[in-house]
């Protein structure tokens, strides 16, 4: 095995690049990204919006991939592979490589409905999108945020900051609802209705209107909203064409089993464009968190080149929405019990998710010491009691080194 090719240069592919060298591969890495900007950390875009000087973030500096004898080609497109395991650039160049791993994450879904094509309704994935949505922001409103995702609260978050009056459109009776559960949903849609943001909740948008520019957003339910710009953020698709195209088993997302692999024996993938069964959660889904696409990253790419991990990290997210952080580890199921910690309020809580007796999810802002320990009884399956979960006075920390059942670190396969 002598030459590898990575396609996505984000959280996913660099982590893959840095540890095919810290392992002991000593062949070729070629690291490909369309996007022409020196690979730069994401989840920051949205939590600067307000800074239009603010210069992006490089995952590493320019300078260490010369030092790992990483090639890293942005601009590059790839458009597809061949049976002959070859990658194929958007110019017609192609290149063999004896193994590839796919890093490609995820794109903003677009909102098929008439008047999506007009100027000013944009999306917040790259850094190009984050420039354009700043310049908008920086005209005032009124913003309409279509979707009450984590990076949808962001934008509100900081549009309000900005004093631009802003209206999320959430489909749900709730923004976040399907991500953290019911009860931390309610907790941060009260945080954005104190600060002024308004939510219109079971709504969906019915058109975009304007002549050349988006000026009002008309809802199914006949309400229209003024609208100075629009952000649409109503989720993502994975960007598994190119292994679709070449046979690979896809379901929204590359399905790779526990190392990565995938249904063909040259092709790898990790990060946000691969569906997976991992250790910590009970479904079978893709993850799209910073932390989760970086490990996932690393441990593939060494699995790649037969040095076999896994990765079962607890998936951990966290979410910047006004002065403070939400974080979370795990992920709740529909059918887990809530318990909120006493005297939570929505810039202060904690909260978890238990079935079976364990804690399978946590998550608070306000409580990073409390959100961390919470990980622990997740990790060690410790059996909890509600009330124990719902005394402010229960020191989580205490209670783990207590609990005699052993941890999951990442397995080592021999
Ligand atoms: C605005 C924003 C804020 C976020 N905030 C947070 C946060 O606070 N906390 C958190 O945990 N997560 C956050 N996330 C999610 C996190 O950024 C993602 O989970 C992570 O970036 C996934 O990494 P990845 O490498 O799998 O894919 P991506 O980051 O999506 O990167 C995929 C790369 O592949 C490239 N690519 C795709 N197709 C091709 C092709 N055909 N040819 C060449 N290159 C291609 C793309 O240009 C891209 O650079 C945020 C995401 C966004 C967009």
């Amino acid at each position: 095995l002598t030459n590898v090719a990575i396609v996505g240069a984000s959280a996913a592919g660099v982590s893959g690049a840095i540890a095919l060298r810290r392992c002991g591969f000593d062949g070729s890495i070629t690291l490909y990204d369309e996007d022409p900007t020196l690979p730069y950390e994401r989840p920051p875009l949205s939590k600067s919006l307000s800074e239009p000087s603010r210069e992006l973030k490089p995952i590493i500096a320019a300078e260490v991939y010369d030092e790992l004898g990483v090639e890293l080609r942005l601009g590059c497109r790839v458009v597809g592979l061949t049976s002959d395991r070859s990658v194929v650039l958007s110019d017609g160049s192609s290149t063999r490589h004896d193994r590839l791993l796919l890093t490609t994450g995820v794109s903003a879904r677009t909102l098929a409905v008439s008047g999506a094509g007009l100027d000013h309704i944009l999306h917040l994935r790259s850094a190009a999108d984050a420039r354009a949505v700043t310049s908008r922001l920086m005209l005032g409103g009124p913003l309409v945020v279509v979707g009450g995702g984590s990076i949808g609260l962001e934008l509100a978050a900081v549009a309000r900051g900005l004093g631009l009056s802003v209206t999320i459109v959430e489909v749900a009776p709730l923004p976040l609802a399907h991500a953290v559960g019911h009860d931390v949903a309610a907790l941060i849609s009260a945080l954005h209705v104190d600060r002024g943001v308004r939510i219109a909740t079971n709504a969906t948008v019915a058109s975009f209107r304007g002549t050349k520019e988006v000026e009002e957003v008309a809802l199914a339910d006949g309400r229209v909203l003024p609208a100075r710009t629009v952000v649409v953020g109503v989720g993502v698709t994975a960007n598994d064409g190119l292994a679709r195209d070449h046979g690979v088993d896809c379901a929204d997302g590359v399905i790779v089993d526990q190392f990565g692999g995938t249904s063909d024996p040259w092709l790898w993938a990790a990060g946000d464009v691969t569906v997976r069964r991992h250790r910590r959660l009970r479904r079978t889904c893709r993850i799209e968190h910073w932390d989760t696409a970086q490990r996932h990253g690393a441990t593939v790419a060494r699995s790649m080149v037969g040095d076999a991990v896994e990765e079962t990290a607890v998936p951990y997210v966290w979410s910047d929405q006004y002065e403070h952080t939400f974080q979370a580890f795990g992920r709740p199921e529909p059918h887990d019990r809530p318990i909120l910690r006493a005297g939570a309020e929505p810039d202060r809580f904690l909260a978890f998710h238990v079935d079976g007796g364990r804690v399978h999810a946590v998550a608070g802002i306000g409580y990073p010491r409390d959100v961390r320990a919470g990980k622990a009884l997740i990790e060690r399956a410790v059996n909890v009691s509600d009330d124990t979960l719902r005394d402010p006075d229960t020191d989580l920390k205490r209670l783990i080194s207590t609990a005699s059942t052993p941890g999951c670190a990442e397995q080592a396969v021999t």
